[in-house]
């Protein structure tokens, strides 16, 4: 952890913060990431002074000089979490110093200063306790919450990184990710774009990897599917991740999913559900897993499920299947028994309706 003196915020309240009758209206369909609730938080980093100018603002736009860096070498990253309206009216984040951990991971591949983590939490909490009344109390609701960082440093000089930084939360009251709930989804393997190379940016949660993968969305749509899934970047064989979500394939009472290799992103959803599945009594194993593998697997009916796991939409069921050779259903289409009870075990622990062995619940 990194350890800094203690940063103090500057809170202004907003006076144009909407009324709680608009309020309800946006919770009562929040949809995802459309609207923000009434404050912001900003710190400034300056090379030689550190973190500086912590404050709590209304949400409104910035103003940037257009030749400021992250515009044109995309010096940027993000991370993504939730607070929880538990059943006892307490709202908790999860794991949010996990999230600060990637952010400084991240923040290391892309030559930009850490944040230390109680600045991070605290940055969090400072957002979420001014706007509590924008935490959602329908079932399946929550706030998602946006760290992110962008180089601020004005000027087009491209061998050197930003000397400036600023860091921001925003949150946004969030209904279910995908509207079909726990409907499958189904998913296009990409042979025609790699999302990441080893000794590339693929482990960090940088908003490239997502300019990148645009075009790769719109193809699997444009072949009838949902999503994209992502092959090594070598022989396009090895599956790593879909869209914005971790994948976990079901043998059974055994679960695999990709492990680790530096070209995925490290998903707080996907270790939570390993520690999980652990405490399940489900054998779980990280490891390379080919196309081919997931084919044969399906039709000897060894496979029996496939998941996606991410903050946004938990967990969601893979039904189907479609690459350039053709495509295959995943047992018979319909969201499996363990990809269920994980997800309800996992949500369980978000809306304080199980037990939180782990202390992966953060009160706020
Ligand atoms: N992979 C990618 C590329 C992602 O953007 C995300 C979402 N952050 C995930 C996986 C899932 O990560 P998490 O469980 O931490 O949300």
């Amino acid at each position: 952890m990194t350890t800094a003196p203690k940063l103090s915020f500057d809170v202004q309240q907003s006076h144009a913060a909407r009324t709680p009758a608009e309020r309800e209206r946006v919770l009562a369909a929040p949809g995802f990431g459309q609207t923000f609730t009434d404050h912001m938080v900003s710190i400034d980093y300056t090379e030689g002074q550190g973190w500086h100018d912590g404050r709590l603002t209304a949400y409104g736009p910035l103003t940037l000089d257009p030749a400021t860096s992250v515009f044109h070498y995309a010096q940027e990253l993000f991370e993504g979490l939730k607070a929880y309206r538990q059943e006892n009216g307490s709202i908790v984040a999860f794991r949010p110093y996990a999230n600060a951990s990637r952010f400084n991971i991240s923040a290391r591949r892309m030559a930009m200063p850490e944040v230390p983590e109680e600045t991070f939490v605290e940055a969090l909490e400072l957002l979420v306790q001014t706007d509590r009344d924008w935490v959602p109390s329908t079932e399946g609701h929550s706030l998602y919450l946006r760290p992110f960082m962008i180089a601020t440093q004005v000027g087009l000089g491209v061998n050197y990184p930003s000397k400036s930084y600023r860091f921001m939360v925003i949150g946004s009251p969030a209904a279910a990710y995908f509207a079909g709930g726990v409907k499958p989804v189904s998913v296009w393997l990409s042979q025609d774009y790699t999302r990441a190379a080893p000794g590339g940016t693929g482990f960090a949660k940088c908003g490239g990897n997502y300019a990148a993968a645009f075009v790769a969305q719109r193809q699997a749509v444009e072949n009838g599917c949902d999503q994209v899934v992502w092959l090594d970047a070598f022989e396009h064989r090895y599956v790593e991740e879909m869209g914005g979500m971790n994948l976990f394939f079901v043998f059974g009472d055994r679960l695999v999913t990709p492990d680790l290799t530096g070209t995925l992103l490290a998903g707080i959803t996907r270790d939570s559900l390993l520690t999980l599945a652990a405490d399940l009594g489900l054998a779980a194993e990280e490891r390379k897993i080919s196309i081919d593998e997931w084919r044969e697997a399906c039709a000897s009916g060894e496979l029996t499920e496939v998941f996606a796991c991410g903050t946004a939409a938990v967990i969601t069921p893979v039904g189907s299947v479609k690459g350039v050779e053709g495509g295959w259903t995943i047992g018979d289409g319909a969201p499996g028994p363990v990809t269920l009870r994980l997800r309800d075990e996992l949500m369980g622990i978000q809306y304080g309706t199980r037990p939180d062995p782990h202390g992966w619940v953060h009160k706020i």
